[in-house]
């Protein structure tokens, strides 16, 4: 018998494995998993991240992170550079 678990994102009924739902806090070494399915939790950050609200907080906890438009300005910048025809 596999264990089950209910996504309280989409209410569907799932197997309790990873391949469904990903760990809580995999970073801190947590064990449990995620009260989301994965397809629930790709859809809501996908849309949070959509928001300027959830791009500024992103920007804010990673402020490390490059963001698109510099990625492509750099890149823009250094092709002159590294091109290889
Ligand atoms: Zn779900």
């Amino acid at each position: 018998m596999t264990l089950t678990k209910e996504c309280r994102g989409c209410g569907r009924e799932l197997p309790a494995t990873r391949e469904y739902f990903s760990r809580n806090h995999p970073e801190r070494g947590g064990m449990s998993l995620a009260s989301r399915c994965k397809a629930c939790n790709a859809e809501r950050s996908r849309q949070w991240y959509a928001t300027a609200e959830g791009a500024r907080r992103r920007a804010r906890r990673n402020p490390g992170a490059v963001t698109i438009q510099a990625a492509f300005a750099q890149w823009s910048t250094g092709k002159h550079q590294h091109w290889i025809a």
